[in-house]
């Protein structure tokens, strides 16, 4: 099952027309992210509406200036499978007083995310050292390294801690040979793909607004570097996915719950 394992389809013109072109591509699945609370519902309401459609929960680093405490309003909503995206960015040389915001945001999410036994989705740029202990401060927290960029140390040290990491159109650029790396490295059991739509559109896209279709291409990309099929490339990174976004359940598994149903399943409401 090939999954855009990160997307903004509500930073998307027309979502419902992207999710059919992505679709008819051959694509099954979609985890759509959310940052900030402004956006969240935008996310929710996408997801309500598209069995093949799931939600995240979190605080962008970008958005460090505001309380994240919203986000527990949300952690039992039926279509959320993980937290996130949090993380840190230090790229762009944000102020001392900023970074220990960032810092404070992250720690906060990750706790929630050992409490809820929840994956996490991480945004980690220019801040290699700082993201490491963090994830090493919070022992219970699972999930994955988004769109990554970074060095091969800090992957393979993520990799020790449990963590997976996701390969965006990036791989394809002509500068993304650290990239191309990583890609090449990573155990088959801890790869995953996305767009990180709508902007990094993969090669043969640049120029264009990215969308969950363009996966396809990135996953192709990710394929030949492995020496992987098209097919192989859908089932690893689709079965990668599934485990550890456990909370997905597939339409049609006759295991799927109705959100009624999983509201009084909820992980609060029975404790
Ligand atoms: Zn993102």
């Amino acid at each position: 099952m090939l999954v855009d394992s990160h997307c903004h389809l509500n930073y998307l013109d027309e979502p419902e027309a992207r999710l059919k072109a992505a679709r008819a591509r051959g694509v099954q699945g979609f985890l759509c992210i959310g940052v900030d609370a402004e956006g969240i519902e935008a996310v929710l309401a996408l997801a309500d509406d598209h069995p093949d459609v799931w939600a995240s929960v979190g605080q962008h680093p970008d958005a460090a200036a505001a309380d994240p405490s919203w986000i527990e309003t949300y952690l039992d909503h039926p279509r959320v499978v993980a937290l996130g995206e949090m993380g840190l960015d230090f790229y762009r040389q944000p102020s001392a007083r900023e970074k220990t915001l960032q810092q404070a945001r992250f720690d906060y999410q990750l706790h929630l995310a050992e409490r809820q036994d929840m994956p996490v989705i991480i945004h980690t740029r220019g801040a290699e050292h700082e993201t490491l202990s963090l994830l090493r401060a919070h022992p219970g927290a699972r999930g994955v390294l988004h769109c990554f960029t970074e060095s091969w140390e800090l992957a393979s040290a993520a990799l020790e801690l449990g963590y997976y990491v996701s390969i965006s159109g990036i791989v394809t650029f002509r500068n993304g040979e650290n990239v191309r790396d990583v890609a090449r490295r990573l155990p088959s059991d801890r790869l995953l793909v996305e767009t990180d739509c709508p902007w990094l559109a993969p090669v043969p896209h640049r120029g264009k607004t990215n969308e969950p279709a363009f996966v396809v291409d990135t996953a192709a990309f990710v394929g030949e570097l492995r020496g992987w099929s098209a097919e192989e490339v859908s089932r690893i990174t689709g079965e990668n996915f599934c485990r550890l976004f456990d909370r997905v359940r597939l339409p049609g598994s006759g295991d799927a719950r109705s959100p009624s149903q999983a509201r009084s399943q909820g992980r609060n409401s029975s404790s």
